[in-house]
């Protein structure tokens, strides 16, 4: 067997190994990126209520009124950069006093303190 023929053998050996770690992999990456990108509603539902706070605090805004992301977007912390939305379409309504809200049902889609308060 000459040299250039076992260098072929070789290199589609690997290409096949690289194939099946790819047929393995790619399904159980795909349900964590959904997860990924619901977890990431309760998390900017989580981030606007503490940019909320904020801006009532400084504007001694009363409670009740509704305010936009860009009003509060001066609050967000430096590595939030881009829109700031539901991953899944949903929209959010800010009111002062409440916790902020998306237009979408389900525990992945609300702000984690409306559930499980934090107590003294
Ligand atoms: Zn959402």
């Amino acid at each position: 067997m000459s040299t250039k023929n076992k260098k072929i053998i070789i290199v589609s050996g690997l290409v096949l190994v690289f194939l099946i770690v790819l047929l393995i992999a790619i399904p159980s990456f795909v349900p964590s990126r959904t997860t990924t990108s619901k977890l990431s509603c309760r998390n900017q539902l989580l981030m606007l209520n503490n940019a909320v706070s904020k801006w009532a605090e400084a504007e001694a805004a009363t409670n009740g009124t509704e305010i936009t992301i860009e009003q509060v977007r001066p609050y967000f912390p430096g590595y939030v950069r881009g829109d700031v939305r539901c991953p899944d379409g949903g929209k959010y309504r800010l009111v002062v006093g409440q916790t902020p809200q998306c237009s979408l049902d389900g525990p992945l889609h609300s702000c984690p303190n409306a559930e499980s308060p934090i107590r003294p």
